[in-house]
């Protein structure tokens, strides 16, 4: 390599240091459920997207110790050569009857899935050379990056702004394929879509839904089945992604849709067909997980208890939550010296709140991003929102 080439990757990494964009890894070691341990000091976790409490969860444990002793801690080889088990198979029948679809399709991360999933569904022997591709602005980067890898114009409709959407949609050319693209829980900003309202249009407008519900995937909707899951809307998005290494305490992502496009994604999903299937215990986690959501009802009342108490404290302290209505709360402070001066103060007082700033959210919206659990305590609670109201 030609020491110009990487005298250049210095240059670069010196211009984010002094643009305040460098980003560093800092190694934490995990402590409990609501507490990690960083350069020996414990401090009280508000940024972690365990929303239940699960990825310490002992069931969780120890059936994913059990699956690696009796298969194996490696899947060995790509779902398509002799990496399916029959695990993955009755993983799959689980997830297509909690959503409420004919099928359902492993994958081995939200952002690997989303990827793989856009640029297979928008390959051009099925969505043509110009398919008008609709995805609300504040989608995730995954999404993005599978519209990116499929060579598609995207055509961004305003935040949750359905009226806009639907008129984008009678614009599009007659003939092209239609595609929605959205979330159903908002990562960064913890509002939600209307998803009764989008299956809708889509059905008015002949257009695929895409749903991706990495974030209420074990918190809301029925049982924690997921918004896409609740009876009004059930069966009518043609594709719900979500993940496990959220809520449910585990790893990898799954998408729940027909029989027909899980067979295409099989025959046209790079991630899925040239990756290493999703190992033994990381099954047996998830297993464990969905064995215990239908039963945790009071604990998704606690979690959603604790975000109405954090956002009346935001209230109080005069910090916009935006149209937050679940556990992800964002504490807007707006310019990224205030926000990042926020985390500073949080930290002193002994707690985790990072600061998301540009380019993850629209520049003058820098924020604490608070994500609540369940395995958050009352006075746990109470010293957060005493911590709010002192920002004021
Ligand atoms: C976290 C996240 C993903 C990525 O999932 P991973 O399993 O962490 O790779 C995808 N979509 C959304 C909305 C997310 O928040």
């Amino acid at each position: 390599m030609t020491s110009a080439y990487l005298e250049r990757m210095d240059t670069a990494l010196a211009g984010l240091a002094e643009a305040g964009r460098r980003r560093r890894l800092r190694p934490v070691a995990a402590d409990s459920a609501a507490t990690i341990l960083r350069d020996g000091r414990r401090l009280l976790n508000f940024s972690s997207n365990d929303y239940l409490g699960l990825a310490r969860h002992p069931l969780l444990a120890e059936r994913a110790a059990d699956w690696a002793h009796r298969h194996g801690t490696g899947a060995t080889a790509s779902r398509l050569v002799c990496g399916t088990l029959e695990a993955h198979a009755a993983l799959e029948a689980r997830l297509a009857a909690l959503k409420g679809t004919e099928a359902a399709l492993l994958f081995n991360s939200g952002f690997q899935c989303n990827e793989a999933v856009l640029s297979a569904l928008l390959h051009p022997d099925v969505a043509g050379k110009a398919p008008a591709v609709f995805v609300d602005r504040l989608a995730h980067a995954s999404m993005h990056a599978g519209l990116r890898a499929a060579g598609v114009r995207q055509i961004r409709f305003r935040h949750n702004d359905l009226g806009h959407l639907a008129t984008l949609l009678s614009q599009a050319a007659p003939d092209a394929p239609r595609f929605i693209v959205t979330e159903s829980v908002f990562s960064m900003d913890g509002d939600r879509a209307d998803i009764a309202g989008l299956a809708a249009l889509a059905e008015t407008h002949g257009a695929f839904l895409y749903v991706d519900e990495a974030h209420a995937t074990g918190v809301l909707g029925p049982h924690g089945a997921g918004l896409c899951a609740a009876p009004e809307v059930r069966g009518r998005v043609d594709l719900v992604m979500g993940t496990f290494g959220k809520a449910l305490g585990g790893f990898g992502a799954y998408v729940a849709c027909s029989a027909r496009v899980r067979d295409w994604l099989v025959n046209r999903a790079g991630g899925l067909i040239y990756s290493t299937a999703l190992p033994p215990p990381v099954l047996g986690a998830i297993d464990a997980a969905l064995d215990l959501l239908p039963e945790m009802d009071d604990a998704r009342r606690r979690l959603h208890a604790h975000a109405d108490a954090v956002r009346a404290a935001c209230a109080e302290a005069g910090l916009p939550t935006l149209e937050s209505t679940t556990q992800i709360v964002p504490a807007v402070l707006g310019p990224e010296d205030r926000a990042l001066a926020a985390m500073a103060t949080l930290e002193e007082a002994g707690l985790l709140a990072v600061a998301i700033r540009p380019p993850t959210v629209p520049p003058g919206t820098s924020r604490l991003r608070l994500a609540l659990s369940a395995a958050h305590t009352e006075a746990q609670i109470t010293t957060l929102c005493e911590q709010l109201r002192r920002l004021a």
